[in-house]
C-alpha cells in the first residue's frame, strides 16, 4: 500500500462546497485586494495567534522580507538566525544587504540554540530570528532574554508552526513580530502563495501595512519604499473556512505522532535524544522539547543510514523527504561569507540523518503501521 508524504486533496474534498461558497462571494464583489475579506482574516488570524495585530502577505516569505524592511534592516547589519531552515529565512537577510550570522541547532529540536547565540553578537547585530521548524517552537524564553538584554529585534519565522505554543503562548506572540506563511504544504494552506506577519505593537503594524503597499497611505503617496507585498481576497476568503478545522487537523496530527513513537518504541530501537543514536538499526522520533505545543508541519525522525532509509522507503511507495539537505553556510549563494563545512557540526549532522515521514491528519492507523513497519524492516536489515 502506497502512502503520500501529503495527500491535500483527502482535506479538500470535505470542504469542497464551503470553499467553493467562499470564493464565489468574492468573485461576486469583484474585490480583490486587500478589503473586508483579507481584514477579517487578519482579525482572526490575530485572535487565534494571541496578538493584537495581523498583516496580511503575499507569502511568507515576503511577510520575512516586509518585516526586515520595517526594522530598516540593510547594508552594514548582521542578522543572527538558524543555518538550518527553508531557504527564505536567509534569503530575506541577504536580500536587503544584511550579513545572516548563523548560529548552530539544537539536536533534538532543529532549532536554534540559544546557549550559542550571545557569542554570535557584535555591535552590528540589529535582530534575532528563531525559526520554529517543523511545528515546534524555538527555546524562546533564553532568546528574549538576551535580545531585551542587548535591545535586539526578535522575528519569529512561524512559517511552519500555526497554533505552536511555547509556555502556553502562541508562535509569533512573543517576539516582536512572527512570520506565518500559507504555503499549500502548511498546515493552514491556501490556495497558492499567502502569508501574513502577526504583532503585538499598533506602530510596527501600521509601518508593516505600508511597507506591504509601496509605503504608501494614500494612493500615489508613497512615504518610504516598499513593494507589493499584499494578501489576495481569494487566498484569505478561502483560509478563513479551513482556519476553522485547524485545531482539529493539529489535534489529527498529533495522534499521528504519537501512533509513530508508540509503534517505534514498541521495536525497541527508538532512543528519545539525537546524542544517544550510536547505531544503524536505531531511530529517534521527532522529539517534544518541555513546554512545547508541537504541531507537527513535519514528523522527523533521524537515523544514521538517512539516505539508505530513504531509497527503501521510495522502493515500498512511501512518501518521505529530505529538510534539509544543505544547510545555509554551504549553499553556493552564501560562499561569499566564507564559511566552511564544519562550522556548523549539528546542522550538518541533521542534513545527514533527518527524514521526514508522513503526517497529515488524514492518515489511517494502517497507514502509520505501513510506514512505521517499513522504516522498522529497514533498520532491520542493518543488524
Ligand atoms: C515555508 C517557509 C517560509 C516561506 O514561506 P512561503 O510562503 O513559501 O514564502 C519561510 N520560512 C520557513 C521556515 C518556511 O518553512
Amino acid at each position: 500500500m502506497a502512502v503520500p508524504l501529503l495527500d491535500l486533496n483527502a482535506q479538500y474534498l470535505p470542504l469542497r462546497d464551503e470553499i467553493a461558497a467562499a470564493v464565489s462571494s468574492v468573485l461576486d464583489s469583484q474585490h480583490f485586494i486587500l478589503g473586508p475579506v483579507v481584514e477579517a482574516f487578519e482579525a482572526s488570524i490575530a485572535k487565534y495567534s494571541g496578538c493584537e495585530h495581523a498583516v496580511g502577505m503575499s507569502s511568507g516569505t515576503d511577510a520575512l522580507l516586509a518585516v526586515l524592511m520595517a526594522e530598516g534592516i540593510g547594508p552594514g547589519d548582521e542578522v543572527i538566525t538558524t543555518p538550518f531552515s527553508f531557504f527564505a529565512t536567509a534569503g530575506a537577510v541577504h536580500r536587503l544587504g544584511a550579513r545572516a550570522v548563523f548560529v548552530d541547532i539544537d539536536a533534538d529540536t532543529f532549532n536554534l540554540d540559544p546557549a550559542r547565540i550571545e557569542a554570535a553578537i557584535t555591535p552590528r547585530t540589529r535582530a534575532i530570528m528563531p525559526v520554529h521548524l517543523f511545528g515546534q517552537m524555538a527555546d524562546m524564553g533564553p532568546i528574549m532574554e538576551i535580545a531585551q538584554r542587548r535591545s535586539l529585534c526578535v522575528v519569529e519565522d512561524a512559517a511552519q508552526a500555526i497554533g505552536a505554543e511555547y509556555r502556553g503562548q502562541c508562535a509569533g506572540s512573543i517576539g516582536h513580530y512572527g512570520c506565518l506563511s500559507f504555503f499549500p504544504s502548511k498546515n493552514l494552506g491556501g490556495a497558492g502563495d499567502g502569508g501574513m506577519v502577526v504583532c503585538r505593537d499598533a506602530a510596527r503594524a501600521d509601518l508593516l501595512r505600508r511597507v506591504r503597499n509601496h509605503g504608501s497611505r494614500t494612493k500615489y503617496y508613497h512615504e518610504l519604499v516598499g513593494g507589493n507585498f499584499r494578501l489576495d481576497a481569494l487566498q484569505a476568503a478561502i483560509l478563513q473556512v479551513k482556519l476553522k478545522y485547524l485545531d482539529g487537523w493539529t489535534a489529527g496530527r498529533q495522534r499521528n505522532a504519537d501512533r509513530y513513537r508508540a509503534l517505534f518504541a514498541a521495536s525497541g530501537r527508538a532512543v528519545l535524544h539525537a546524542s544517544l543514536l550510536q547505531t544503524p538499526q536505531q531511530i529517534v522520533p521527532s522529539v517534544e522539547a518541555p513546554a512545547r505545543r508541537h504541531v507537527y508541519n513535519q514528523f522527523v525522525v533521524r537515523v544514521r543510514d538517512r539516505d539508505g532509509l530513504r531509497a527503501h522507503l521510495q522502493r515500498r511507495g512511501i512518501g518521505q523527504e529530505v529538510y534539509y539537505p544543505l544547510p545555509f553556510h554551504l549553499q553556493e549563494c552564501f560562499v561569499g561569507l566564507g564559511h566552511k563545512a564544519g562550522d556548523f557540526p549539528a546542522s550538518e549532522q541533521a542534513a545527514r540523518e533527518a527524514l521526514a515521514l508522513p503526517i497529515y491528519p488524514e492518515l489511517t492507523l494502517g497507514q502509520i503501521e505501513e510506514v512505521a513497519g517499513a522504516v522498522l524492516e529497514f533498520l532491520e536489515q542493518h543488524s
